[in-house]
């Protein structure tokens, strides 16, 4: 793969990092951040068909070997929300 290019862990495609959402195990507390942090990092479409199927198929768990709570999957839903208000202004 490119440098640089990562996959979506729910459907696969490839895509440029910056235009993916990024989950990180953050490195020194283990604790999952979006979008910030050093550590091993799982990426998902701004897509929330891919953040429903990454749920439902614990995609995340898989990818960053940690439990996720559903209050992450509503904050990766909240960034999308917040993304797709800002592409598509009122
Ligand atoms: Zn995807």
């Amino acid at each position: 793969m490119e440098p640089n290019f990562r996959r979506c862990v729910s459907c696969r495609v490839v895509a440029h990092k910056n235009q993916l959402l990024r989950v990180v195990k953050e490195h020194s507390t283990g604790k999952l951040e979006v979008d910030r942090g050093m550590g091993r990092s799982a990426y998902l479409c701004w897509s929330f068909d891919c953040i429903h199927q990454a749920q439902k198929k614990k995609r995340l768990e898989r990818a960053l070997r940690s439990p996720v709570s559903p209050d992450l999957y509503q904050v990766l839903e909240k960034n999308v929300r917040e993304r797709l208000g800002v592409l598509n202004p009122r």
